[in-house]
Parts: structure tokens; C-alpha cells; sequence
């Protein structure tokens, strides 16, 4: 990976040189390699067009014909300075000052263009291969992302060492886009943003909407099942109450500003922790009602930079799949053990079956950073690190990673297109219980302080439902997808017989829909394959004078005629919620 690097930071100093061959007025910013790729910053005098990046395609094939040296040359500061100040590049100029005043600077040189870098870099831009890289877009950046600062032209490119690579990834690309849950979310009219409501704020249209209740429902029923409560708590509370927890302190930008209440300042909720903790606090806890799970479905509101905000997936008011659990010492390890299997059963019930897991340790190097005891900070993680190692788990241990509350385990899943998403997080905490004097009362007749764990599996439903659009590319499997069977009546002598199919298969609990319109039979069934319609009953003077449908499958095609009750007794399996 790192040779790819080296290879992709090299395509992005060729695209440089031809953008300086095109457009001598340009100014570099920065240009790294990423993920799949590279890109680079640009102030230009006009924005670039697809033609534009064409050209420096073309460019940049030439430069690599010219097979140049790629040289490495150090310089002493001062002459740096002089150097990029006489070329008119004031982003590299601020880039040199920030430089401790006696280090000496880093240049490459290929041709007539040097950069500013600390590489390493290709020894020849022929090394590149010239049909194996590829512009993709240009996007506006601000410079060091900050939206004080100039608005810059930003290339995106990506590059691989074969041919053969790049038109695979290219496709998976064209598929990713496809997916795209934005697009989706419009074409099958699942949700919405609105201006006049503000950015970040969902509408949950009556498709997504569904999916979104049934979802939930799966969600509450799992959590029963296991053990869980579940509670609700308001969306504002006192900022007193802020205060005590230490949002105010830690986590005041990310919240929105008060409204008074009754002269008492209030605010609107990032997380639902304060409030389980109060419900906690409500009384005397004794040792034998722990462990207590609570889980909520939870609406915060948290401050996102406008830059960052993303279809669902990212968003300033999400629902949190939210849960804590308080347990004693004793229980820490069946607790823990029962979240990493609750968790692995709901996202594999959603078809996820690839996962990766990260431990966050503390550094045992500087313990005094740590809220909490130390001795129980040791205990919660030999829990997490047993539980992982017994159940075989693949896990990266990252030791000095941990927040200063707690160690945790994070899940990563991987989508139909292998793509990484965040997934579960199981969290300790050894700041909240103090702050708010948690205690329990022990065998002993003692006050003890609880275990306290934060969870969410799906994390956010915005961003869940976000990446379970991309992961089904809208084809929603039969259990959750908003209309299960669509009646297509072939003519207008058709629609009451339509209905009543209808009629008999809601009472069986399918989501039906008729497609009354006055239009061509054909044309109906296109119309269902686009909206991604698990099942197409049509409906004509044969099927009606037989008493049957003829079923068609979104993706198996025609299914032939079936009695009514045949096609229920069919698909009752899959229309079921799982679990
Ligand atoms: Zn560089
Ligand atoms: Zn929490």
C-alpha cells in the first residue's frame, strides 16, 4: 500500500506539471495521495471544465512519454523561500513558514516543475503507467479546509499499476454511484431535504418512513428478547443538567445555542446519557436488579459544519440506536459478550457478514490522563480484550487510543460493495458515573459504583438506513421493502378484481399497492421494476375468470399463474421479520 502511495503521489505531481503547462497562472496548494487515489488544490482564474480536464490527461501522458527524472534536492530555508516567493506560490510560501526556522526544506524537481514535498516519489515519471490513471472530477476546497480562507479548485484523480486495476475500479465507481443513497432516496421517494427547514434535517417520506418503523420494530423486538428496556427521554433539558455531565465543558461546540425557558436557560440534546443516568438515580439501586439495559430510540441534535453535512449520511439530527447498561463487576463480562452478539445478529439479519474490530486501550504509560480508577480501567479491558481473543474475533488493538472516559470496541462492517462502514461502538465509562455519584448497594450493605457502558449498534438510523440503501441498491429485501406486491390490472375491467387481491393480501399483512392507472400493462410492470418491487401480481380477464395472478419477480422475471393462497403460502417465509 505504501508503494501505491509513492506511485499515486507521483501521478498527482504529473498532473501538477501539466496543470502549470495549461494554466502557468495556477497556484499549488497541496496534492496527497488517498484511499483509491489522489487529488490536488488549484487556485485557477475560471473554473475547469471536463474538457479542461481532458486536456491535462492528455498532458500528463506526455510528461510521462518524456520518461523525466524525478530528483529529490534539500535546501536551506532561505533559499526555498526565494524560491517559491520568485514562482508566485504563496500557498507553498505558508507552507515553508510553518516549518520550524531551522529545518531545511524538501523539493522534488521533474523537468521544469518543482514541488514542495517530503515525498517519496517514483524515480522517473515514466514509471507511471500511462493508460492505468484517470481524472474523475473537480470539486470546490476550501484551503486547509477553512471556510475563512480561499476557495479552491480541487482535482480528484485515481490511478493503479495496471490497465486491468483501473477499469475495475472504475466500475465499482459506476456501480457505487448507482447506489448513491441520495440518488435513491429520490428515484423510490423515501426522503427528502428542504431549504426552508434547514440543512442536515431529515423529511421521512412514507417509503423511507416505513422501512425506517420497521427497522425500529426488529429493533425493539431483538432488544426484548435480550433483556433490554426500553425508555424515552425529552429532546431539551436545564443547562445545569449539561453542565454536570460536562457537555457544556467538552462538547459545547457541537451543540446549538439555548432557549429560555421561565428564565432558565435550556438546551437541545447531543446525547441521551444525562438522562438514563437520572432515570438511574431515581431511587436506591440495589445489587440484585443489575444489570439494567435500557435502550432508547433517541433524536439529538449535534453542530456539523455545512461542508461536511451528507445525504443521511451525515446530518445535525439523527435518531441513535442508544442503550446503557449499568451491571456490576461480576456481570461486565456475560454483558459485553451479550452486545457483540446482539450487534453481529441485527447487522447480520441486513445481510452484513464481513466485520472488523478495533480495541481502544489506554496508554498505560500515562494513567493520570484517565478518569476513573485505574485498577477498573484494568479490569473493563481485560474483559474486552478475553471476549474478542475467546470468541476468535479479528481485532486491531489500538494501545493510547482510548477517550478519557473509557476503553472500547469499535465495529467496522463491510457492505456488497466491500466498502467500510462504522458500525457498533461499545463504550466504558469512568467519567459519568463519578460526576453523578452513581452508586448501587452492594451484598454488603455498602455503596458501590456501577459498571457503565455506552452502546449503539446501528449506530444512527439516518446513517444506517444511508448505508443500507447503498448496501441494497434500493432492492430492498421482502421483509422490509415498503411495497411488497404491486397488482397491475391489465385493464380497467380489471381494477376491482385487483383490489380484492389486494384486499386478501393485506389481511395477511403484505404492503400492497394497486396500480390503477390508465396505462399499457407493459408499462406498469416497468414501473414496478424501477421502484425495485419485490413482487408484480398482474391481473387480466384470465387470471380473474381463473381466480389467480400471474406472478413476476423483480429479478427471477415471470413466475407464472398461482392461486392467491399459493403465492401467500410462497412468500410468507421471506416476508417475515427475521429473528
Ligand atoms: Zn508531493
Ligand atoms: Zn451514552
Amino acid at each position: 500500500m505504501a508503494e501505491l502511495d509513492t506511485y499515486r503521489h507521483s501521478v498527482a505531481h504529473v498532473m501538477a506539471q501539466a496543470v502549470k503547462r495549461l494554466f502557468p497562472e495556477a497556484r499549488l496548494a497541496i496534492g496527497p495521495p488517498i484511499a483509491d487515489g489522489f487529488y490536488y488544490d488549484f487556485e485557477l482564474e475560471r473554473p475547469l471544465t471536463p474538457e479542461d480536464l481532458e486536456a491535462i490527461e492528455a498532458e500528463m501522458r506526455s510528461i510521462i512519454a518524456e520518461d523525466l527524472p524525478i530528483e529529490r534536492r534539500v535546501l536551506p530555508r532561505a533559499e526555498a523561500e526565494e524560491f517559491f516567493r520568485r514562482a508566485g506560490e504563496r500557498y507553498k510560501l505558508e507552507l515553508i513558514e510553518e516549518l520550524p526556522e531551522d529545518e531545511e526544506v524538501s523539493c522534488y524537481t521533474q523537468g521544469e516543475f518543482t514541488d514542495l514535498c517530503a515525498g517519496p516519489h517514483l524515480a522517473r515519471t515514466g514509471e507511471i503507467d500511462p493508460e492505468a490513471f484517470k481524472l474523475l472530477n473537480v470539486a470546490g476546497a476550501y484551503w486547509r479546509g477553512d471556510e475563512r480562507r480561499e476557495m479552491l479548485q480541487r482535482i480528484y484523480g485515481t490511478a493503479f499499476e495496471t490497465k486491468e486495476q483501473l477499469e475495475a475500479h472504475l466500475e465499482r465507481l459506476e456501480e457505487a454511484a448507482r447506489r448513491d443513497h441520495r440518488r435513491l432516496g429520490r428515484e423510490l421517494d423515501l426522503f427528502s431535504f428542504s431549504d426552508e427547514v434547514g440543512a442536515g434535517l431529515v423529511l421521512w417520506h412514507p417509503k423511507g418512513a416505513t422501512v425506517r418503523m420497521l427497522i425500529e420494530d426488529f429493533w425493539r423486538r431483538v432488544h426484548l428478547q435480550r433483556g433490554y428496556d426500553i425508555v424515552y427521554s425529552p429532546h431539551i433539558a436545564r443547562a445545569g443538567l449539561w453542565k454536570t455531565s460536562g457537555h457544556l465543558q467538552w462538547y459545547r461546540d457541537s451543540m446549538y445555542s439555548g432557549m429560555n425557558i421561565d428564565g432558565v436557560e435550556y438546551l437541545v440534546k447531543p446525547m441521551n446519557c444525562p438522562f438514563h443516568i437520572l432515570m438511574y438515580k431515581s431511587r436506591t439501586r440495589s445489587y440484585r436488579e443489575l444489570p439494567l439495559r435500557w435502550a432508547e430510540l433517541g433524536t439529538v441534535y449535534r453542530y456539523e459544519r455545512s461542508g461536511v453535512l451528507h445525504g443521511l449520511l451525515r446530518v445535525r439530527g439523527f435518531t441513535q440506536d442508544d442503550a446503557h447498561i449499568f451491571c456490576r463487576p461480576d456481570q461486565l463480562e456475560a454483558e459485553i459478550e451479550g452486545v457483540i452478539d446482539l450487534a453481529l445478529f441485527l447487522l447480520k439479519s441486513f445481510g452484513f457478514d464481513r466485520f472488523e474490530m478495533e480495541l481502544s486501550l489506554s496508554d498505560p504509560e500515562n494513567m493520570d490522563k484517565y478518569a476513573g480508577d485505574p485498577e477498573r480501567w484494568r479490569e473493563a479491558e481485560a474483559v474486552l480484550e478475553a471476549i474478542l481473543e475467546r470468541r476468535g474475533e479479528t481485532y486491531k488493538k489500538a494501545v493510547g487510543e482510548a477517550a478519557f472516559y473509557g476503553p472500547k470496541i469499535d465495529i467496522k462492517l463491510f457492505d456488497a460493495l466491500d466498502r467500510g462502514w462504522q458500525g457498533p461502538t461499545i463504550q466504558f465509562d469512568f467519567n459519568l458515573p463519578e460526576r453523578f455519584d452513581l452508586t448501587y448497594m452492594g451484598e454488603d450493605n455498602l455503596p458501590h459504583r456501577p459498571y457503565m457502558v455506552h452502546r449503539t449498534v446501528l449506530g444512527a438510523m439516518e446513517r444506517f438506513l444511508g448505508n443500507l440503501i447503498e448496501h441494497y441498491g434500493g432492492a430492498f429485501p421482502m421483509w422490509l421493502a415498503p411495497v411488497q406486491v404491486k397488482v397491475l390490472p391489465v385493464t380497467e375491467r380489471n381494477i376491482a378484481y385487483a383490489e380484492k387481491v389486494q384486499g386478501r393480501l393485506r389481511e395477511a399483512g403484505l404492503r400492497v399497492e394497486v396500480d390503477a392507472r390508465d396505462e399499457k400493462i407493459g408499462y406498469k410492470v416497468r414501473q414496478a421494476q424501477l421502484e425495485k418491487v419485490p413482487y408484480m401480481l398482474v391481473v387480466g380477464n384470465r387470471e380473474e375468470q381463473a381466480s389467480t395472478v400471474a406472478v413476476r419477480h423483480r429479478s427471477q422475471g415471470d413466475l407464472g399463474p398461482r392461486s392467491l393462497e399459493d403465492f401467500l403460502a410462497s412468500v410468507s417465509e421471506e416476508a417475515r421479520m427475521p429473528g
